[in-house]
């Protein structure tokens, strides 16, 4: 695999992710098990987070070492729309000061280019380190174009987190933005005519949203 790839082969996420397969989930249970998979998926995506020490009073003693904390990271988590919504809840249990972005794209059919309709970024994305988040790496031109126009924005970092990825997918976005690590929880086989992942789980926005 790709060095910037990880696929996560944690039991939870897998247990998780096939029963999100199934054609029969219904969608109440598809929206806790996205979320909650989102939730196991950040817990390793923010391994590399920095610490520094700091000086606490236990009930005790004071403890002026190996207490750990976060060097004051910020987040930022931005929901690729409509389907990524589905991933913010479970990321922001565990990283509840992320802000949250939105951004919203379509491609024009005559140009082929990506079209903007919704952005909203906090002010200080420049010192934010940003988690693009879409259940379904298909073709890969959503999170391509989503990450391009958030780096537009100069954040001080971006890592794009999925559920599902196809191999044309990770192919594709991995060639236009080589330095933005890329997090799933399955590779899948391909995809098919209709652009679907293969096996996959069907529509991830009609299964969240119940809107099929
Ligand atoms: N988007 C989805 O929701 N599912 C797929 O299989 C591909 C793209």
């Amino acid at each position: 695999m790709k060095e910037n790839v990880t696929i996560f082969d944690h039991p939870l996420i897998l247990h998780k992710l096939s029963i999100l397969r199934n054609k029969n989930t219904p969608s109440k249970d598809f929206r806790a098990l996205v979320s909650e998979i989102a939730t196991l998926m950040c817990y390793e995506a923010t391994r590399d987070l920095p610490l520094k020490e700091v000086e606490t009073e236990t009930p005790v003693a004071v403890a002026k070492t190996k207490v750990k904390h976060l060097a004051g990271k910020k987040l930022a988590i931005v929901p690729i729309l409509r389907a990524g919504l589905g991933m913010v809840e479970g990321i922001s249990a565990l990283v509840p000061s992320a802000r949250i972005g939105h951004i919203g794209l379509y491609r024009d059919e005559e140009t082929l280019k990506p079209v903007e309709y919704y952005c909203k970024l906090p002010k200080d994305i420049g010192e934010r380190d940003v988690f693009v988040v879409d259940p379904m790496l298909a073709t890969g031109g959503s999170a391509i174009d989503a990450v391009s126009q958030i780096k537009l924005r100069n954040p001080r970092s971006i890592k794009f987190m999925c559920i599902i990825a196809a191999p044309e997918g990770i192919e594709a976005f991995t060639k236009v933005h080589p330095d933005v690590p890329v997090y799933c929880a399955a590779l899948d086989e391909k995809l098919n005519e209709k652009g679907y992942i293969v096996p996959g789980l069907g529509d991830a926005g009609d299964r969240i949203f119940g809107t099929k």
